[in-house]
């Protein structure tokens, strides 16, 4: 499948249907080839799914926790043994370096859904007694239904685990839409998945935000939202859901600073910094693409990273010596170079800005120095292979300009001395802050932002109760 130009079809109630609508062409990022076309699903398209992820409901919320684990560990080991298989289509639809998919992304996928099925079995309601005389009360948690799931093109397959993963843990039951850009590996692992899930646990239905999103964060049958996109769609998913009430969830980016002190091994901590901000070719919503660097090893930064930049091969993702793919689409490519083109005249480009010779969406690695702290580009989430390097004089200052974007989702202060790193820590408003490093992330600790990058969490405990309701239980016992 998918390198032929097939129409692919909706997963909904447990089988692959075609959509009433028309479709639109998915493209390799790589080549700008078309791979597959892709339903652009109507709204009738996402009422079925929705009505049949309704009925699927309370059967699911009733299953244990330990057979809804049992299914997650089996999504698990479809991943594990498919891995080759679901490394190539992401590679080919989000323009990842293969090799990269193969040994970051499938691991940690499996491992998060292993998580998730562990995690599933210790929920619980913390309170149990008698508050009042004569009463026994409990609490219990609750799955809250049906849930609208939209997830972006970065990290296609992954961002879905992590929607459909804890949500499906709590017991409910998910209409998810991937980016009409990459719809590839979602629909395949749920084709793949059939068996396991109950019919209408998990349905996928593809299009862009207009018509196919707007039907699902419409539809009155959902009962919370869950996002991972731009802050402009958050905020449209949260206004929309007011109307009703839904429960939101979302994740929508960030601007991380990358706090640099004159003390650190400048040579081991740029090779962290480029690595992290060129990683996915820096469409990464924690990529090291924000870097303060303080006076006294400014110059070693900027041309430190110019050359990190150097080393890196552009290439057929396909080919396992690439370690920068393309950007995503032309659209993004477009954007990326509309903040390179506005910059203001004393930024200056160190290395990159310009696209390589070869067919595709790529981009040089980039490295902008001279910024300031109210230019566009250190304000706005550029989502691209570009890394910023501003100069600050002393440690309020680096925390200030850190703290002063809309932003709030990572963030890294890069120092020897630990008095200073746990000062910074706690002063930097980012939903995660690395000491010393930049980008890893694990099941069991939160990812989720501050600020405008959204409220709830993905991976960890926290996400799966984001995916519940607390309802109190009271008993007249006399
Ligand atoms: P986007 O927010 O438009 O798209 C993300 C998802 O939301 C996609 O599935 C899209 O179809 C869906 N969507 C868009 N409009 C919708 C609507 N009205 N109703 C329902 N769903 C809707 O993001 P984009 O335009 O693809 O990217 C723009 C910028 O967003 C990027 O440059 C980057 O700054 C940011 N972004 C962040 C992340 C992240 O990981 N947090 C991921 C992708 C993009």
């Amino acid at each position: 499948m998918a390198t032929t130009t097939e129409t692919l079809k909706n997963f909904i109630d447990g089988e692959l249907v075609s959509s009433d609508g028309e479709s639109e062409p998915v493209l390799n990022p790589a080549t700008g080839e078309e791979l597959a076309r892709a339903p652009r699903s109507t709204p009738e398209d996402v009422d079925r799914a929705v009505r049949a992820a309704r009925r699927a409901f309370d059967g699911w919320t009733r299953t244990t926790p330990a057979q809804r684990s049992e299914a997650l560990l089996a999504i698990a080991n479809v991943i594990e043994e498919n891995g080759d298989e679901i490394a190539r289509l992401e590679a080919l639809n989000a323009g990842k370096p293969i090799e990269a998919v193969k040994s970051d992304e499938i691991p940690v996928m499996v491992d998060n859904l292993r998580f998730f099925a562990g995690a599933a079995r210790s929920l619980e309601g913390r309170a149990a007694g008698e508050y009042m005389e004569g009463y026994t009360s409990f609490t219990r948690r609750e799955a809250v239904g049906v849930v609208g799931q939209i997830t972006p093109w970065n990290y296609p397959l992954m961002m879905a685990i992590w929607k459909f993963g804890p949500a499906l843990a709590a017991g409910n039951t998910v209409v998810l839409k991937p980016a009409e850009t990459t719809p590839i590996t979602t629909l395949r692992l749920a084709e793949l998945v059939a068996e396991i899930l109950p019919k209408g646990v998990l349905n996928v239905v593809t299009g862009p935000g207009q018509p196919t999103g707007e039907a699902l964060i419409n539809h009155p049958e959902v009962d919370m939202l869950a996002l991972t996109g731009s802050v402009d769609t958050g905020k449209h998913i949260a206004r929309t859901a007011a109307d009703t009430l839904k429960r939101v969830h979302l994740e929508l980016g960030g601007k991380a600073p990358v706090v640099v002190f004159d003390d650190v091994s400048l040579e081991s901590a740029l090779e962290t910094i480029a690595g992290t901000g060129y990683y996915n070719a820096g469409q990464d919503c924690t990529a090291a693409t924000r870097v303060l660097a303080a006076g006294g090893v400014y110059d070693d930064v900027v041309s430190g990273l110019a050359e990190q930049a150097s080393g890196l091969v552009i290439g057929d993702t396909l080919s396992p010596e690439t370690t920068l793919g393309p950007i995503n689409s032309a659209r993004q490519r477009e954007r990326v170079e509309g903040f390179l083109e506005r910059r203001p005249e004393r930024a200056e480009i160190v290395t990159g800005g310009r696209e390589p010779d070869r067919p595709g969406f790529y981009l040089e690695p980039t490295v902008v120095a001279g910024l300031e702290q109210d230019d566009e580009m250190i304000q706005r989430e550029i989502f691209g292979p570009v890394i910023t390097v501003q100069r600050f004089t002393d440690e309020q200052q680096a925390i200030d300009w850190a703290n002063a974007t809309r932003y709030g989702l990572a963030s890294s202060v890069w120092t020897r001395d630990v008095g200073r790193a746990l000062r910074v820590s706690r002063a930097l408003r980012f939903g995660c802050v690395w000491i010393n490093d930049h980008i890893p992330l694990v099941s069991e600790m939160p990812h989720g932002g501050f600020k405008e990058s959204g409220y709830g969490k993905d991976l960890s405990i926290y996400s799966i109760e984001d995916y519940t309701v607390i309802k109190h239980v009271m008993a007249n016992i006399q």
